[in-house]
Formats: C-alpha cells, structure tokens, sequence
C-alpha cells in the first residue's frame, strides 16, 4: 500500500516522507522510538511533578486572556479531573485549534498551577482523537506513547511528534491487518530458544508500543542480539573465506639465524609479550593461509620493532614488505629507525637489504626512481604515507602489508594497500588500545594479538592536573628539567570544527613562550599545515636536541617516539577523550628518565574533571580505553566518528557486552559446522542475510 492513503499522511507528507527513504509500510518497521510518554490520568499529574507525559481528556473550557501577558487557557476533563493547559501568545491562532467538547492527547511536563487545577501541563504537543474511530480508540489504550527522531522535512509538513507516533500506529495496524505474523521471523527458532529472546514480531511491536515499560528493554535486546549476530556471522564468514578459499604465502623459510641476528641489531632485550606476538605472528605466517592479525598494545609497548621482525621474515622468504602509517612525520621516524636497524642488521648478518620511503610532496625525479627500486624489488621494505596505494605504485612481489594506527584509515583504504600484492599477509596495528566490545565489532575477522607489558626500563609517567594559574610554576618546574638537557613537548588542541580559531592560538601562544618564558632556549613548532620538509627539519632538530621545547598541535599524536622527551604538557586537555590524552602522554616515558605528564584545563565541571583524574591515577591504557569508550560512547571513541558496517540502531555497547559475546559465539560456532548454511534449521538465517547483507558480503570480498 502507498503510504499516502496512511491515515494522517496523504499526498504532501507522503513526499516528505519519501524524501526521508519512508515509502513503504515495512518501513516503518525499522522505527526506534527516542524516549517513550507515559500515560496518566489527570488525578495522577501530581504524582509527576517535573516529568514529560501525556494525558487524555476533553477540553470542557477555553479561557481567553485579558490582558496581553496573559496566557490563553485550555481546561482538559477526564473522569478523574480537571487541569489547565496554558498558552501564552499566538493566542488567537490557540483559540482556533481546540474546540470545546472534544477530545485531545496532550504531551506537556508536569509544573505547578495556581487556584482552581493545582497541577498544570506545559504544553509540548497535542494530537485532536475521534473516539468514533477504531484506530484512536486503540491508540489509547497503551500506557506509553513513542517518541521518534522528526526530521526537518517532516517537520515543514506539519507533522509533529504525537502525530508521527499517531501514524506509526496507523501503519502497525494496517500491516497486522495484512498480515497476522507483521514481518519474517529473522533468527530460527533454536536461537530464540537457548537465548531466551523474544520473537521479532512481538519486539518490534512492544519497543514502539510497550504494554508495561519492561517490554522495551526485552525488545531491545531482542532486536540488538540480532544486529551482534548478523554481524559477527559476517566477520565468521569472512574469516572462514579467507582462511579457507583464498590460498596465501607460506613464509617457511627457518628464521633461528634471522632472529639472533635481529635481536642482537635491536640493542635491546624483547619482553616477554614481545616475543609471545612474534611467536604468533610467525606462526600465521608459516601457514599457507593468509594472516589477518590485529595487534594491540599500550602506547610505548614496542609495538614497531615486532613489525620489523615480520618484514624481515617476508623479506627473508623473497618478499617485499610494506608499513603504512597515517602521517608523514611517523612514516619518517619510522624510516629512520628502520633504515638505521637494517644497517645494524646488515653488518651482523652480512646481508643487504635496504629500505625506502614514499610519501606525499617528493619531487617527482626522485618519485620516479623509488618508483622503479619498488617495482624492480631493489627495496625490500617500503615506508609510507597514502602514497602507497597511488595507483602508479608497483610492487615486484609485495608478500607482507603493516597498517600502523590503522584506525585512521578506512576498509578501501586498506583493502587498497593489500591489492598491491598477492593475497599479503596483513598485520595491522592500533594506536592505543581498544575495549574488547569495539574491536569485536570493528574488527571482528581478525585475529588479536596483545602486548600486556610495557619494556622494563620505563618508569611510570608521573601525571597532574592543573590549572592555568599555576603555570609560572610549571614553567619553572620545566626549566629545571631542560637544564638537565630533557625535552619538553607542548601540545595545543586542534579540533577539526574550529580549526583555524586553534590553530592561531597556537601559533600566540607558540611566539609568547618564545618570546617570553622560553627566550633562553630553543623552542620549535609543528602543525599539520606545516609543509613537510620544515616539519622533518623541526623534528630533525628536536630529535637532535637542537630544539628544547617542541608546541605542537596533534599531529604530534600517533606514534613520535624521541625518549629524551620527558615533559608533555597539554592546554586545554579537557577537550580532548580519554584515550587520546593516553596516547599524547605516551610520547613521553620512553626512556630510563622519570617523566612527567601535565594537564591543564580551565573552567572544569565535576565529570570533566573526575575523567581527567582517571588519567592521573592510572598508566594502563586497557583500563582507561575501557572508561573512554563509556563516557563517550563507542562512536566516539576513536575521536573521529566512523561509518561502515558498524551501524547500531538497537545495541549499546557499554550495555551489551555480554549480549555481544553470546551472538559472536553463536555465529562463529554456525559458521563452524555448517559454512554454507545448508542445514534447514538455518535456512532463516540464509535467507535474511542474501536478502540485507549484500553490501557487507562485496565488502568483505575487496576488505
Ligand atoms: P608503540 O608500541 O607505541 O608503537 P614503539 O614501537 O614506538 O611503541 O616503541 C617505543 C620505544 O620503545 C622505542 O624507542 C623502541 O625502540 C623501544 N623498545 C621497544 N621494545 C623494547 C624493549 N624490549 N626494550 C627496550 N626498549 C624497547
Ligand atoms: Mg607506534
């Protein structure tokens, strides 16, 4: 049916509605209410005082203002009593909409009145009920009315939001009346079942229109287990094909001398976690099968040199391997530890492998000639930016692909980097870590390997909370430290919304410490607007300890590694989650010297405040990702929102981890035994997943 013949809809709203993707029935099977109404009869409001709810009645009396301050007056009867539902302004217009003697919904919040109604309802919404019609009359018979998201389009066709619940209801019933059954059940009855969940025709009825407030949450969960599932039956499906179907490189080649050799060219010991990784890591790599590994580990755990080690095993098999990092400045540093460790390594092995860098802003001749080392296989390991999945660059045999602080990338971004070679194996790494919940949903195909140690000459890093007046103290406190030749950074925030605003009080601030408290030493600055020689140059020097005071605005972020920095002082860090200020700290402390952490925030508010002190108390960066992701929400957390598959309209979470394990587990053991969900039980789940996940299956092919 055309939505337009919905009671309460007709031809206009019908095309608002298009224009919001709503032009079938079904569609409104997917509505989520925002909040729900409870409600209540007119005695009751006093119970309520403060709250959002709706009553029902007759208007019995319209009272008209005398003067112009005065509010025009609606009185609503039910059989329990009388209330006022005042309107101040637009009177005239007021007076018009209601009509004496018939019956109206009201949405209002609960407020004190004066004399005769000792309760009034300020007004938010109303909705006129023809009791002679089966529909209204149905319609109230429910104890908490729906809430939905109104968009602007809806807005402007006068749709307001009793109305909408009003037509949703309108839209359930014509389906019911259609169809006994409303909508295909999507999971098989033996899920339902061991889960103890609702079906989907009662949880979609009972989340818009509960019968007691305990339905919603059952709903919910209902409706949320589905999403989990489906989607971990993608990351089984697509971990099975890949493990399976496509045949990858089988690194076999021993690797007992290349790894005396390389720990001997470290110069340092690995920790324990360090060598359980590259145990796994190796293992994958044996296999014939292609390795789809995430490796997880706190700011400053070594999380590059274990990297090193698999690319030399690439490269020791015949292959080429490639990094890529979101920045210049960490393809940099990158390159210059690998280029120095592959020196070391030379000499004790006696072999000669070399290392290149390819990033944005090279001159074109020199362009051409990596280009040409790549695709003749002359450079063994290739460092990058973006400019590793340009289309011009070849590569001879690229056998092993690192994704460094991949969150910054996206799914083609690096489906695009593993094209380059044939059926790569692929390790990606993370900046800080991730809670459990989120990497199961945003990386669920792949494996995890963790690195819980940090190595064992670091001392924890000593963090403050201060205040802007303290600063002359800090600064002095500074000044000590540079006098015993440490290295200070200053981070400014640079938000992306008000990014020019940021990124001028940088620079103030930058010419002010240099200018003033600072003017005895050497103080340098980088940004991201910087261009990218001057950028090396700065951290040239400030590597070199040239500069003794680094400002810098995030791009400072990810990954800069120079451990004779030992201060990082950060302005304004409320502004910036939990886990970022975790890994802005982590460019300090990585070295033998005590380092110190100081965060500076003005005007702090309780919670703000309680979140900072988190950091102050704590080094662990599982720990505090965890409390990152519940303050600010999974969609947050990794700063920057991201899209693809990871879509919720019914999980939470910080609500549902448990929710999340039970449907990872029930999807990957289906996958287990029955890949091709060939068994009749799973013929529903077949079905519902070629029908809705088409997308998800093309992405998983190019991921
Ligand atoms: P992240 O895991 O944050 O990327 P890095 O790989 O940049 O950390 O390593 C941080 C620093 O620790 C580097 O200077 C690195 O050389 C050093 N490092 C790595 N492993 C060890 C170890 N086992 N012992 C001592 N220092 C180490
Ligand atoms: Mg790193």
């Amino acid at each position: 049916m055309d939505i337009k013949y919905l009671k309460g809809v007709g031809e206009k709203r019908a095309a608002a509605f298009k224009s919001v993707g709503i032009t079938r029935l079904e569609d409104f099977l997917n509505f989520i209410p925002r909040i729900y109404l409870k409600k209540i009869s007119i005695r009751d409001l006093r119970n309520h005082f403060g709250e959002n709810v709706v009553i029902f009645g007759k208007v019995i009396d319209v009272e008209h203002p005398i003067k112009k301050q005065q509010p025009l007056k609606i009185f609503l009867n039910d059989s329990t009593g009388t209330t006022e539902i005042p309107f101040f302004g637009k009177s005239e217009f007021r007076s018009k909409q209601f009509r004496l003697n018939e019956n109206y919904i009201f949405w209002g919040k609960v407020n004190e009145g004066y004399g005769f109604t000792k309760y009034k309802l300020d007004y938010r919404d109303h909705l006129k009920i023809d009791l002679s019609d089966k529909n209204d009359s149905d319609f109230l018979k429910f104890p908490y009315f729906p809430v939905y998201e109104l968009s602007d389009v809806l807005k402007k066709t006068w749709i307001k939001p009793i109305l909408l619940s009003k037509i949703v209801f309108n839209a359930f019933a014509k389906m019911l009346k259609e169809n006994a059954d409303l909508t295909e059940e999507t999971l098989p009855e033996y899920i339902i079942k061991s889960a103890n969940l609702p079906l989907k025709k009662n949880s979609i009825l009972r989340i818009n229109f509960p019968l007691q407030f305990s339905n919603v949450e059952e709903a919910r969960k209902r409706l949320a287990f589905e999403e989990l599932f489906y989607l971990q039956l993608i990351f089984a499906l697509k971990k099975r094909s890949i493990k399976n179907e496509v045949k990858g490189i089988s690194f076999i080649k021993n690797t007992d001398k290349l790894k005396a050799d390389f720990e001997k060219a470290c110069g340092f010991v690995l920790t324990n976690a360090q060598n359980k990784v590259i145990e796994e890591i190796y293992t994958d790599m044996k296999s014939e099968s292609v390795m789809n590994r995430l490796l997880q580990g706190d700011v400053g755990s070594g999380k590059t040199i274990v990297s090193v080690f698999a690319m030399l095993v690439a490269v020791q098999n015949g292959y080429q391997a490639a990094i890529m990092c979101p920045t210049e400045i960490l393809a940099e540093q990158h390159f210059s530890t690998i280029s120095n460790f592959l020196k070391e390594y030379n000499t004790i092995s006696g072999e000669n492998l070399t290392s290149t860098i390819l990033v944005g802003g090279q001159k074109k001749k020199l362009r051409g000639e990596l280009y040409d080392d790549i695709k003749e296989g002359k450079s063994n390991i290739i460092i990058g930016t973006h400019a590793l999945i340009q289309e011009k660059v070849e590569f001879k045999n690229l056998g092993f692909v690192v994704i460094d602080e991949q969150h910054k990338f996206g799914v083609m971004q690096r489906a695009k980097l593993k094209e380059k070679g044939l059926n790569p194996d692929v390790l990606v790494m993370t900046a800080t870590p991730i809670p459990r919940t989120l990497s199961l949903t945003y990386y669920g195909d792949l494996d995890v390997s963790i690195i819980n140690e940090l190595p064992g000459n670091r001392k924890p890093i000593i963090t403050k909370l201060s205040s802007d007046e303290r600063k002359p103290e800090i600064y002095n406190f500074v000044k000590k430290e540079i006098e015993k030749g440490r290295q200070v950074y200053i981070i400014y925030p640079l938000i992306e919304e008000s990014e020019k605003m940021d990124l001028k009080s940088a620079e103030e601030n930058y010419k002010l410490l240099k200018e003033t408290v600072f003017r005895n030493y050497n103080v340098g600055m980088i940004h991201g607007r910087i261009i990218s020689y001057e950028k090396d140059e700065v951290m040239q020097d400030f590597k070199n300890r040239k500069i003794n005071v680094l400002v810098s605005t995030t791009v400072i972020e990810v990954g800069i590694d120079i451990p004779n920095a030992t201060i990082m002082i950060i302005e304004e860090a409320q502004r910036f989650g939990l886990s970022q200020l975790h890994q802005l700290r982590g460019r300090v402390g990585r070295g033998s010297e005590q380092s110190y952490c100081i965060l500076i925030a003005k005007n702090l508010d309780e919670v703000s405040e309680k979140r900072l002190n988190i950091l102050c108390e704590t080094n662990d960066g599982f720990l505090i990702a965890e409390t990152d992701m519940e303050i600010r929400g999974p969609g947050e957390f990794f700063g920057t929102r991201q899209s693809g598959i990871l879509n919720f309209s019914c999980t939470d979470l910080n609500k549902d981890k448990n929710l999340l394990y039970r449907a990872r587990d029930i999807a990957f053991n289906i996958i287990d035994s029955d890949p091709q969900l060939r068994k009749a039980e799973n013929e529903i789940i077949k079905n519902h997943f070629l029908k809705n996940f088409k997308d998800a299956l093309y992405l998983m092919r190019v991921a």
